[in-house]
């Protein structure tokens, strides 16, 4: 497994994380788990709670990786839009998986409001902003979540987004009321506190370094230790590696990384009122208000892992280029954590032989995704519950080994370039028309006061049309790793 580095104590013994166990001992269960992040933890749990034996084997730490590094941003959805969905699979199939993935994040909202894991305070609502003048595609798109796909959904026009987020980056926006936040790094120890206290396992500092899945009790490989069981759920996203390289290589492993600015004091409040999370329509900036007047942002992406202290200055660049008020802004906690993207964009569920199955590939939006996965594998193991087969029509696909992942992180740095060019010349396009607008308000009390009709918009003849004027250059990428 490649190295992460965070800012972040995890360090066994702080702010109340358990001592961890580490498997040096022969084991039987039911199910084991590989990879204790949000996917592997939530099967544990729910596993657990429909009485069978389960052990969570983890080759770090709870949280290790992007579950214990994340914004905690919950709402309805997959990294797919929903009309690449539609066009994928058809309007019911996705109806049915937007209903999943609606039950996924209110499954969060559950396990996070129970006692246990009462210190985490909910945060409302989640706003997409579209970086380009979008009016069209905010109405259809409206229509389909509310009208079709029952997702509570309010279209707000770019005057509203901006009396929220004072920026002239940001158009139009669709807010999500039910939408909501939880601290992710609690988060992800609450549910390893809940899965315990349901009777499952937690073993950490316990890498798995092979399986062996044929055979009706299937066996897997720790350094000290060996375990049997009936079914083994591979929850190790991109860091999987030896037990299953190959299922390892259908994903694109991502590395993104994330800020918490110094208090901002009333700056802040002057600049962003909304509270609460902010995405934009391009994936490039996520952000919220966390402690009152801290912005937690996250923007800049790799395909290796890097220091995510390497990315203070390039984020505190972002948020000034997006709210320049803001001014200077001191940085005081970086992380990061490395998201597998699928091919086709959504997770990969199921079971890939008898007794052998995968909750992976979440990419940015872990939160609900992982949740549901983990209930549709407890319960298809326990209760025979098929509805993960929605998920068959997205293959394991591979994804292009070194140089596809090169490749796939230039697509991105591309897709990214041009959505700052499109936003920028979306930009320029509303300044030209404000000007016009001012322009044809003076001419209009002009013409009131001489009593004049407006004169002739052509210019006379034999005067040369003035050059139409060109579109600013497209800003560059925000500096290092996007
Ligand atoms: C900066 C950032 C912000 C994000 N913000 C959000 C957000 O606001 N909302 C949202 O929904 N999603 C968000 N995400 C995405 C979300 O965090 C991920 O999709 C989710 O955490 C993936 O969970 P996972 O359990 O699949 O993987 P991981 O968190 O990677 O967990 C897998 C675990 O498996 C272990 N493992 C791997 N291989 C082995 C092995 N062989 N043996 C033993 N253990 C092994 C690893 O050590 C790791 O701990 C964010 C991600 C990042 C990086």
């Amino acid at each position: 497994m490649s190295e992460i580095i965070t800012s972040t104590n995890t360090a066994p013994g702080a702010a109340g994380l358990p001592e961890r166990a580490r498997l040096s001992f022969d084991l039987d269960v039911d199910i084991a788990v590989v990879g204790a992040g949000l996917a592997g933890l939530t099967v544990a749990l729910e596993a657990a709670r429909l009485g069978a034996s389960v052990a969570v084997l983890e080759g770090r730490h709870v949280g290790w990786n992007a579950s214990g590094h994340q914004l905690g941003t919950v709402m309805p959805g997959y990294g797919l839009p929903i009309g690449e969905l539609i066009a994928r699979i058809g309007f019911e199939d996705t109806r049915e998986l937007w209903a999943l993935s609606r039950e996924g994040a209110e499954y969060v909202r559950a396990m996070a409001s129970e006692s246990s894991m009462a210190a985490i305070a909910l945060g409302e609502g989640a706003l997409e902003v579209s970086n380009v003048q979008a009016g069209d595609q905010l109405i259809s798109r409206l229509q389909t979540l509310g009208e079709d796909f029952e997702t509570e959904v309010e279209g707000w026009q770019v005057e509203r987004v901006r009396a929220e987020l004072k920026t002239d980056r940001y158009f139009h926006g669709v807010y999500y009321p039910k939408a909501f936040q939880v601290d992710g790094r609690k988060y992800v120890h609450g549910l390893a506190a809940l899965a315990r206290r349901a009777g499952a396992r937690i073993f950490e500092d316990t890498p798995v370094v092979s399986i062996d899945p044929s055979g009706i009790r299937k066996r897997i490989v720790t350094p000290s230790a060996r375990l049997r069981a009936a079914h083994i759920v591979l929850a190790g996203n991109i860091h999987l590696g030896a037990p299953l390289r190959r299922l390892s290589e259908t994903l694109l492993p991502v590395w993104r990384y994330a800020a918490v600015t110094a208090p901002l004091g009333e700056r802040l409040a002057e600049a962003i009122t909304f509270q609460g999370s902010v995405t934009d329509s391009d994936g490039i900036d996520h952000f919220r208000i966390v402690d009152g007047d801290r912005l937690m942002w996250a923007s800049p992406e790799t395909t290796w892992a890097a220091r995510p202290q390497r990315f203070a200055p390039a984020i505190a660049r972002r948020i000034r280029t997006i709210f320049p008020r803001l001014g200077r802004v001191e940085i005081a906690e970086v992380f990061g954590g490395a998201t597998g993207e699928t091919v086709h964009g959504m997770p990969q569920i199921g079971q890939l032989r008898k007794g052998l199955w995968v909750a992976s590939g979440f990419g940015r939006q872990g939160l609900n995704t992982s949740a549901m996965a983990g209930q549709l594998i407890a319960r298809s193991i326990l209760w025979g519950d098929e509805r993960w087969r929605l998920f068959s029509p997205f293959e394991l696909v591979w994804a292009g080994g070194t140089t596809g992942r090169v490749a796939g992180y230039a697509v991105s740095k591309w897709e990214r370039g041009s959505s700052a060019a499109a936003g920028t010349l979306a930009r320029y396009r509303e300044r030209a028309r404000a000007r016009e607008r001012i322009r044809e308000a003076r001419l209009a009390e002009a013409n009131r006061q001489a009593g004049t009709r407006p004169p002739q918009r052509r210019p006379p003849p034999g005067r040369p049309r003035p050059p139409r004027p060109q579109p600013p250059q497209a800003e560059p990428d925000q500096g290092e790793g996007g």
